[in-house]
């Protein structure tokens, strides 16, 4: 059952189109790995389907609900805001690079959304906080502020804030490329451990032989198009599209 459709979806920023014409769907208990170029419109296709980006054309749906399509006149015609806020819960996104509240502790970074967009009762925000950060192996860090942190330590704060929300859909944008080399396999293997448990995910990730692992299916975009989609099989060693060989190329020397 398909969780996220996207259907000929555009977008530009003034005169630059970044999505042209972009559709596929993500099924439950799917990861979905998206790779390509830097500015292929790989961050915005997130920030889209997250909402922090509005589209000009085209129809998404999320979780059966259809948060925008287009309208009469063509433009693209969002859903009401109450619809929004109630779809908007339902995806969550880590951020390249982590995007914590500097002020807050590592505990209040995770329950700050959970008590003030769900409502949830602080009490039983607080013991979910725990629960999640003893499974991020941080369980000791409630009380850490993020300066106080490696940038893998940040990175599962910010894996566990976005759990914290329960969101049918987990999406991360390059979760690992803020981070030096020896702390990618931190993150690499919470990621695995979610998608284990079925958690339905999308990765925009430059880790391919984790794409490959890891993933249902993948996704190659390039210059704001899919160029190609299928099993890590059928993407990373049956190719069909010469820009896919090119690009995998530079990753296997
Ligand atoms: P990727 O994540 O694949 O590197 P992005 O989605 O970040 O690509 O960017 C795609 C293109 O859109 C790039 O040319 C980028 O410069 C441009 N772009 C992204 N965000 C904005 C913005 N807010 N305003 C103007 N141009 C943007
Ligand atoms: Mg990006």
């Amino acid at each position: 059952m398909a969780v996220i459709t996207v259907e000929h979806v555009r977008k530009s920023f003034s005169t630059l189109e970044v999505l042209k014409d972009i559709s596929f769907s993500l099924n439950a208990g799917e990861v979905l790995s998206i790779i390509g170029p830097s500015g292929s419109g790989k961050s915005t296709l997130l920030r889209c389907i997250t909402n922090l980006e509005q589209i000009d054309r085209g129809t998404i749906t999320i979780g059966g609900d259809t948060l925008v399509t287009d309208g009469v006149d063509g433009s693209a015609h969002y859903a009401d805001k109450a619809t929004i806020s109630r779809i908007r819960l339902r995806v969550g996104l880590v951020f390249q690079n982590f995007n914590l509240f500097p002020h807050f502790s590592v505990l209040r970074n995770i329950t700050e959304a959970q008590v003030h967009v769900l409502k949830t009762p602080k009490d039983e925000a607080i013991e979910q906080a725990h629960e999640l950060l003893r499974k991020m192996g941080l369980g000791d860090k409630a009380k850490a502020y993020p300066y106080q942190l490696s940038g893998g330590q940040q990175q599962r704060v910010s894996i566990a804030r976005a759990l914290a929300l329960r969101p049918e859909v987990l999406c991360f944008d390059e979760p690992t490329s803020a981070l030096d080399p020896e702390l990618t396999g931190e993150i690499l293997s919470v990621i695995k451990d979610l998608a284990a448990e079925h958690m339905t995910m999308m990765v925009v990730t430059h880790e391919m032989a984790f794409a490959r692992d890891i993933s249902n299916r993948v996704i190659f975009m390039d210059d704001g198009l899919i160029v190609e989609e299928g099993t890590p099989q059928q993407v990373f060693s049956e190719a069909q599209n010469e820009r896919t060989k090119r690009f995998l190329n530079r990753f296997s020397s």
